[in-house]
């Protein structure tokens, strides 16, 4: 089987493909069910396979789906990984872990957001405190979510996001429509106002099944930012104390930091990689995205803002519910070998240097 092969042509195929790969291996399997189903019906859940040691004290954890849509990549990898047989050549009391599905909703339905229309990567303040604010999001979310998508609407909101951009800037624009947000439910990159079954479920898992674990490195699987094909390392000063300095100390100049403005990531401050950090307090844990480019940040954006209005204004099984679903395959997803290959070689190389770093 080439590395293009591990990847999937949808959630159930992901799904299938991740736990025959965990069987073959020899893994421990875990699932999570999720309440809902996929847009056929099928059921959902996040799956999760340890292999080593069922004792190990450090683990790499490898996961995928954080953004839905984003899956078809990190599941790829999680297949490749078990195929290429990584697991076999692990030090003593070192294990791979590899969580398939942090939202397998957003997944299934081709979506970067969960059920909740929350994206998990902004889901993991402490919501019995003050939540973060981005006073910047009010101006621009109208412009992101017009109600008609294909009217006048739409022209005076496109008009006024190039506005805005010619005067503050594409850094400044990401910034603000990105870093996360929790006054507005139905807008994008909504952070929600309690905690998501996905962020339930990993806290759930790490108290279920990592706490034993003293040192631990996360690699969370991105797309849609960044060079197509390309794979950056983010690694924020956010998830605990030392975390960029360990990235840096274990990927050097590779390991990029939002804080810093390094990354093609602006910084964000309530991430996966922070729950798992606050989940697993007694670990030492080293957390980092692996960010890979598809198209144009142009283009994802307008994908995501299509795939919001649908969903609030549209309807997904028509025609145009349709092209906008390939629209998100195509922001997220690179459907070629060559990405895949591309995509599998960088992770591979990662995973390694990983492990290697967690050993030594
Ligand atoms: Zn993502």
């Amino acid at each position: 089987m080439t590395a293009a092969a591990c990847f999937a042509s949808d959630y159930t195929d992901a799904r299938r493909r991740f736990l025959a790969a965990a069987d073959a291996a020899g893994a421990i399997v875990w699932t999570y069910d999720h309440p809902l189903r996929g847009p056929d019906g099928e059921p959902l859940a996040m799956d999760v396979a340890w292999l080593g040691p069922a004792d190990a004290t450090a683990a790499l954890i490898l996961s995928s789906a954080t953004h839905g849509v984003e899956g078809f990549c990190g599941s790829g990898c999680q297949v490749a990984a078990m195929r290429d047989g990584l697991h076999r050549s692990l030090p003593p009391g070192l294990a791979l872990v590899l969580v398939h599905g942090h939202n397998p909703h957003g997944f299934a339905h081709l979506r970067r957001v969960t059920e909740e229309n929350v994206d998990l990567n902004r889901n993991f303040p402490d919501f019995s405190g003050p939540l973060p604010e981005n006073l910047g999001y009010a101006q621009v979310h109208p412009w992101l979510t017009p109600a008609d998508w294909h009217g006048a609407g739409r022209a005076a909101a496109d008009a006024a996001i190039a506005d805005y951009r010619q005067a503050q800037g594409l850094t400044a624009f990401q910034a603000v429509v990105s870093k996360g947000q929790h006054d507005f439910p139905d807008g994008l990159f909504y952070g929600g106002q309690a905690p998501t079954w996905s962020r339930r479920t990993i806290e759930r898992l790490c108290a279920e099944r990592l706490a034993g674990l003293t040192r631990i490195a996360l690699i969370d699987v991105h797309t849609g930012l960044g060079p197509r094909g390309h794979g950056e390392i983010i690694a924020g000063d956010g998830p605990n104390a030392g975390n960029h300095r360990r990235a840096r100390d274990w990927f050097g100049e590779d390991a990029k930091c939002p804080e810093r403005g390094e990354s093609v990531s602006a910084a964000i401050p309530n991430t996966v990689e922070k729950g798992y950090a606050q989940a697993l307090r007694r670990a030492e844990v080293t957390a980092v995205a692996l960010e890979y480019g598809t198209i144009a940040l142009d283009d994802v954006f307008t994908a995501l803002r299509a795939d919001n209005w649908l969903h609030l204004h549209g309807r997904v099984a028509s025609a145009e519910g349709r092209e906008i679903k390939a629209m998100m395959r195509a922001a997220f997803h690179g459907e070629d070998a060559a990405w895949k290959t591309a995509v599998w070689q960088r992770a591979e190389e990662v995973i390694r240097r990983t492990i290697a770093a967690l050993a030594g």
